[in-house]
């Protein structure tokens, strides 16, 4: 089993990089960092300013056998009745997409912190990574699967499958 992060626009390599060497220090599987597509007019919504989610998900195709794919855009994500996502899975491509828009302090108008956004980062990959492999939502707060309604949720979990979790993770 491979995993595969793609960029979608203009994010740093640096960032792609940290973020492979954590997801696959959980998952012990490789992960390569992949070119992903910068065209996202398609899925605007010019009245909301965001991006439509499902839409950025589907132009990602399909994940190859043995392989995962997770979409990282740095634009805000919404899907129909919620005001925003940080990511959305779908297991059935094996692929999913998380943002990083909401994800920096400085999107609430605080101070940078790379590595709280790092941490964030890896949080809400693992979390839709999850989910293709098979888990649902967790009702540990401490659990990566738990689901967050906000940042401070993200904030409360850790990176990890708890307990309960870990053992039912398909690869
Ligand atoms: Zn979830
Ligand atoms: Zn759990």
């Amino acid at each position: 089993m491979k995993i595969t992060l793609k960029a979608l626009g203009d994010i740093a390599d640096e960032v792609m990089g940290e973020l492979g060497n954590r997801v696959g220090a959980i998952f012990h599987c490789p992960v390569e960092i992949g070119a992903g597509f910068s065209d996202f007019a398609q899925a605007y919504n010019p009245e909301r300013k965001q991006y439509l989610s499902s839409k950025l998900l589907t132009a990602l195709g399909k994940a190859q056998r043995e392989e995962r794919v997770v979409g990282i855009a740095d634009v805000d994500l919404y899907v129909p009745r919620l005001n925003f996502v940080f990511g959305e899975a779908d297991v059935s491509s094996g692929t999913a997409i998380i943002s990083l828009c909401r994800l920096r302090q400085e999107y609430y108008g605080l101070a940078p912190d790379e590595v709280l956004f790092l941490e964030r980062a890896t949080k809400e990959i693992v979390h839709e990574l999850g989910h293709i492999f098979g888990l649902g939502h967790c009702p540990n707060n401490r659990c990566v699967m738990h689901f967050s309604n906000s940042l401070a949720d993200t904030d409360l979990k850790e990176a990890q499958f708890c307990n309960m979790c870990r053992p039912r993770i398909i690869l």
